[in-house]
């Protein structure tokens, strides 16, 4: 795989729906394409010569161009708009909660890089759960760093969800997810920088790096047969303004958290629930194991965090 670039360009599939390129790359002598279905939020991969880059006109005279109103108005681009026009923090940006009222929680585990084994018992019982015969849904953060230095694990993830036991959805979660202990969180993670820079300077290094950082992780993802979404998780869930419409360039969708469970938050229906996966959280994972044996509980797909209040879409 080689020239993984980011792009936005509305297309048509073999069925006439349509989906927006979000990268191109070239694969064995061809161009191939990452694309979003704006509406279901899924995403997939093809051969960018099988794709539609016009509408079928309805006369011969008809150009058959894509108006930005029929983009704009999808659950997809919605999403976009709301993580980019809300106020910015410094931790925790981006969407915390579904939009509309849904009836169920989001889990995401994040796999920061760490030297300890992954969480065997957790991710056993989530796989072997199976609520009403459906594999579990389930988001991963997955940083480059960890998959690089849990192989074994990480195919085993793989496997589950290969095998209908788990639905990963997989977060991007950046590739080497930089973090020094003795910095404060404004010069932390994604927004450090090894030497003083001016405010332009130094914003433009730092979207530079997460473009980087972004790109590195999704291509590490679809070489292992993975299937990147659109769904990203700050490292240290800390970003700014920059960051984050930075971010919105690249298509992505920023994901904070409203119940942080080794900090004691519980979770509302329609709460993003965060746990870490990587064994360095076990508070975070006792708790989420107690909430896996409730009955009644459902556990839904991120995709649902565009519905809104009249269950669209
Ligand atoms: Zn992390």
């Amino acid at each position: 795989m080689t020239n993984y670039r980011p792009t936005f360009l509305p297309v048509l599939d073999q069925q006439e729906r349509l989906h927006l390129v979000i990268r191109l790359f070239n694969q064995n002598r061809e161009l191939h394409a990452l694309l979003v279905d704006p509406y279901s939020l899924a995403t997939s991969r093809a051969k960018f010569s099988t794709l539609k880059l016009r509408k079928s006109a309805a006369s011969k005279n008809l150009p058959g161009y894509f108006s930005w109103k029929e983009i704009e108005d999808t659950p997809y681009m919605r999403l976009i708009r709301h993580c980019t026009s809300t106020p910015n923090l410094l931790q925790n940006d981006g969407i915390k909660h579904a939009l509309g009222s849904v009836n169920g929680f989001f889990l995401t585990v994040d796999m920061c890089p760490s030297s300890n084994p992954f969480e065997k018992e957790f991710f056993h019982k989530l796989a072997n759960l199976m609520p009403n015969s459906a594999p579990f849904e389930v988001g991963i953060s997955m940083s480059g760093l960890w998959m690089l230095g849990h192989p074994q694990e990480f195919a085993w993830l793989c496997e589950q969800h290969s095998q209908g036991r788990l639905r990963i959805t997989w977060i991007n979660h950046t590739f080497r997810h930089l973090y020094f202990k003795d910095l404060p969180l404004e010069k932390n993670f994604m927004r450090f920088n090894p030497i003083m820079m001016d405010t332009l300077a130094n914003s433009l290094f730092i979207e530079a790096s997460l473009q980087d950082e972004e790109l590195i992780a999704e291509q590490l993802l679809l070489e292992h047969g993975q299937l990147p979404s659109v769904f990203f998780r700050f490292p240290g869930l800390v970003s700014d303004k920059a960051l984050i419409r930075c971010l919105g360039n690249l298509g992505l969708i920023p994901l904070g958290v409203d119940a942080w469970l080794a900090k004691g938050e519980i979770p509302q229906p329609g709460s993003i629930i965060l746990v870490h996966g990587n064994g360095n959280e076990k508070p975070g994972i006792t708790k989420m194991m107690a909430w896996l044996d409730k009955k009644d509980v459902r556990w839904l797909p991120l995709s649902y965090l565009a519905h809104d209040r009249k269950g669209f879409p």
